[in-house]
């Protein structure tokens, strides 16, 4: 069989531009590791979520809203066609301020965002609440939390749900998904592009590295940058508690099920994974800081998880100069951008127009900083 696309990287960024190129018709084919690697898809917080991002870059801020406004029609198209359920919500979310200088620094920073880009004038909608007023999204507030900034265009799903929509409906459309496949090297030929694993050989016309932080060795084999490095992130969950009808925040959130995720650290660790106990009894300090009802609630589980970053933070989407037909995709909110990539991205790759449409993304840009 001919393919039109070879991916390789199962994790949430290659499943959902394999969705989109399915569902524009094409054959694709993806080469994914074992269970023991590194998979941020599966240790993440599941946030779709707006505020903050683009920061020094209005681009990414424009390309997050429209993500955002695109997530209600990917998610039930997405439920519809898998049978999965994603357990997502978009009823805004909370960004909170623990002092007043976090507040005065963030309100500064959406201010100068919106003064940056005419459609985020426009667009981004978010508002400042001090702790009062917060007490309606977030019921329970600790009494020390300052304030918060709020959005409507913030959610959140179950992330490994979405990994097995994705996974199920671009099966049903035909992928041809080899897990356990790990790519040892890349290569340009007459057919295309082959990848060398230790089970064979597999070839596509057009090849899409979206290997997560695999991407640093594989993508120079094609004359892309793959230039990432690991973040660490952890995470607390508590045990089932009674539903409240409380906003997801960046640092805590009630799932579905009654359990409150705790998060939100950024660890230089380099390739280490661990939960710590120093970083766990922060994560549980500050829970029970935002909602001191958390207090005596049980910890029933911890993981550590390494983002997948980029030297400013923001996306990189390369197409290789030296191999046309080459590509690599990285992004470190690869959740919030799930349905960007399923849609725009993918008919960008589709077309060969990345490199036109989102320039801004490319590796080119590193060489203006340090
Ligand atoms: C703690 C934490 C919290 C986060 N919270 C959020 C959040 O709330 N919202 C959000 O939007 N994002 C969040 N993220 C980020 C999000 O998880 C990532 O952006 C996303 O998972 C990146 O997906 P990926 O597919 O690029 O990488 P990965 O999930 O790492 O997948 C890469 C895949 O490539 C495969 N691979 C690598 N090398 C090879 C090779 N040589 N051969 C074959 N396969 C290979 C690996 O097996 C892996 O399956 C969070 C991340 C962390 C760590």
């Amino acid at each position: 069989m001919q393919f039109d696309f070879l991916i390789i990287g199962g994790g949430v960024v290659g499943m959902a531009v394999a969705y989109g190129l399915l569902r524009r018709g094409q054959k694709v084919i993806m080469l994914d590791e074992g269970d023991d690697v590194l998979r941020a898809s599966r240790g993440n917080a599941g946030l779709t979520w707006v505020q903050g991002k683009g920061i020094g870059m209005p681009r990414y801020a424009e390309l997050s809203l429209q993500s955002s406004d695109a997530w209600p029609f990917f998610a039930s198209e997405l439920s519809e066609r898998s049978g999965v359920p994603l357990e997502y919500s978009r009823q805004g979310g909370i960004d909170i301020c623990f002092d007043v200088q976090e507040a005065e620094a963030r309100v500064a920073n959406y201010r100068k965002l919106q003064a940056s880009s005419p459609y985020l004038a426009r667009y981004f909608q978010w508002e400042y609440l001090d702790r009062q007023a917060l007490l309606t999204h977030l019921p329970g507030l600790g009494e020390s939390i300052h304030g918060g900034t709020w959005s409507p265009h913030d959610g959140h799903c179950n992330p490994l749900l979405l990994l097995r929509a994705l996974l199920t409906a671009s099966l049903k459309m035909g992928l041809s998904y080899h897990p356990g496949c790990s790519v040892q090297r890349l290569e340009s030929n007459i057919v295309g592009f082959t990848a060398n694993t230790l089970g064979g050989n597999f070839s596509a016309e057009r090849i899409i590295v979206a290997a997560g932080l695999g991407a640093k060795h594989l993508s120079p084999m094609l004359g892309l940058s793959g230039e990432v490095f690991p973040l660490r992130g952890q995470i607390l969950v508590t045990e089932k508690m009674p539903l409240i009808s409380q906003l997801p925040t960046p640092q805590i959130r009630q799932t579905g099920n009654g359990s409150y995720l705790i998060g939100d650290t950024h660890e230089h660790a380099g390739l280490n994974r661990d939960a710590t106990t120093s970083i766990m009894a922060k994560l549980a300090a500050r829970g029970v800081r935002i909602y001191p009802h958390l207090k005596n609630a049980n910890i029933v589980r911890a993981w550590g998880a390494l983002r997948v970053m980029t030297p400013d933070g923001f996306p990189l989407y390369e197409s290789s100069r030296a191999y046309p037909g080459a590509y690599n995709i990285n992004c470190h909110s690869g959740i919030s951008l799930a349905a960007f990539h399923a849609e725009e991205l993918a008919q960008a790759l589709l077309h060969d127009r990345m490199s036109h449409e989102f320039s801004e993304f490319s590796s080119a840009r590193f060489s203006k900083i340090n």
